[in-house]
């Protein structure tokens, strides 16, 4: 027999957003370091690690489906992530696991591997890249800047299973973000719960990065982070009045033109339920001078629909500002009441019939106006990432594309180019989401 075969086996199941898949990828270093293999099977693993998803009664669902299937073909389960911090949830349903820890758990979940299935003596340090084990594509990556948030957003209870903000020392931050652009990484993605917020738990400390002092701060990071010859793309920007500061980087092109910034609504008595600061006119105004610092910017938002209390009016007013703020990208959601949020003690549900009339008259208008913003780009040349190829041509994205969550651009005669390519293209054709053109 091979010694290989002596090696324990851990199967894993992801389930759940980027910032899970960034937990995730810690747990799989972690297990490589130590000379685990992973297995890509239940069967063939010894023990099975589910990283779970609680945001929504579906991920619920899924998550708790994960691990009963888990449980059915291996029957070693251990449970960590969102649900995990549910743990009478998870007990109740599957009282068979081995273990339930909570999100941004690595530690605790290596002690109950070490528990259930002994480390090997022989740990294989040599195979986990410096960069450690991903699960995203090669050329673009995750960098996850904090843990938790400190608002308190009565829609979400994200705050209760993650935590007050924590945010990553600066220095290893960097790291990170040098070792992935070592490694080949073209795109770093740079997540946490409240982006805008990072350092603030530590009072912005001064850090250390390449011999010189650096602030725990976006504006600092990002532009830190934008020298290292990758494209920087920012997620999850709370509103606040510094995120003004990090416009002139993307005029730079030191980091991309591109924000991903909630809103969630216009309507200054929805935006108050929903504890979220902000009124739509000073967005509004925020909106036109970004534009004017950076005419390239890429908006991104998300916003509820069919708020506890929301009425026909408050609507349109969302409508209204829809029109005028121009948003590139928008993801629209019917609230939905997860279990333990504050809003749903709110008076006035929106029944659900209206919640998703609305919410279809939002993505009408929407995409009415996507659809407009990529139009202007035909005739444009810019410089774009490809994804993936094959023999239809290839898959890219430009600046104005996060990966899964944007649109795409098609190459018809990009057969020749490889993941990862950098290339210059003019672009030929639009729709609502995507764009389509050729090598230049
Ligand atoms: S800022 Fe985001 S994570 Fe924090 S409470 Fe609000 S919605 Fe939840």
């Amino acid at each position: 027999m091979s010694k290989t075969n002596h090696l324990p086996k851990v199967g894993f199941v992801s389930l759940g957003c980027p910032k899970a898949t960034v937990d995730s990828e810690h747990i799989l270093t972690r297990l490589r370091a130590e000379g685990y293999l992973i297995s890509g099977s239940f069967q063939d693993a010894d023990l099975v690690v589910v990283n779970t998803c609680g945001f929504i009664n579906s991920a619920v669902e899924e998550s708790l489906d994960a691990i009963g299937e888990a449980l059915a073909k291996n029957g070693k389960v251990i449970v960590t992530g969102c649900l995990g911090a549910k743990g009478d949830v998870v007990k109740q349903a599957h009282p068979k696991v081995l273990a339930v820890t909570g999100p941004h758990a690595t530690d605790e979940v290596m002690a109950a591997v070490h528990q259930h299935l002994p480390k090997p003596h022989d740990p294989y340090m040599d195979l986990v890249p410096a960069q450690g084990i991903r699960l995203t594509p090669k050329h673009y990556a995750y960098v996850k800047i904090s843990e938790g948030c400190n608002h308190r957003c009565t829609f979400c209870i994200i705050p209760s299973l993650r935590g007050d903000l924590v945010s990553r020392p600066v220095g290893d931050v960097m790291q990170e973000a040098q070792n992935l652009v070592n490694a080949g990484v073209k795109e770093l993605l740079v997540i946490s719960q409240d982006t805008s917020a990072y350092g603030v738990d530590v009072k912005y400390r001064t850090g250390f990065w390449g011999g010189k002092p650096l602030k725990s701060r976006m504006t600092e990071l990002a532009a830190a982070m934008g020298e290292l010859g990758a494209w920087v793309r920012l997620h999850y920007v709370y509103p606040y009045p510094h995120v003004d500061e990090v416009i002139p980087l993307m005029a730079q092109g030191k980091i991309l033109p591109y924000l991903d910034i909630p809103f969630q609504h216009a309507n200054q008595r929805i935006l108050k339920l929903m504890k979220r600061p902000a009124s739509s006119e000073n967005v509004l105004a925020r909106i036109k001078q970004w534009r004017e610092i950076c005419p390239d910017l890429t908006l991104r938002s998300t916003f509820i629909v069919g708020f506890p209390g929301e009425t026909e009016e408050e609507f349109e007013e969302l409508l209204d500002f829809l029109e005028q703020a121009q948003l590139d990208r928008v993801g629209a959601f019917a609230y939905s009441p997860v279990d333990g949020a504050a809003a749903n003690a709110l008076p006035d549900h929106v029944p659900p019939e209206v919640q998703q009339e609305r919410l279809a008259r939002l993505m009408l208008l929407q995409e009415e106006i996507s659809e407009q913003r990529l139009k202007r780009k035909i005739g444009k040349t810019m410089k774009v990432l490809v994804d993936e190829v094959d023999e239809d041509g290839a898959i890219a994205r430009s600046f104005s594309d996060a990966p899964e969550i944007d649109g795409v651009v098609y190459i018809e005669n990009g057969q020749q180019l490889k993941a990862g390519d950098f290339v210059e293209v003019k672009i030929t054709d639009s729709d609502e989401h995507d764009l389509w053109a050729e090598i230049v």
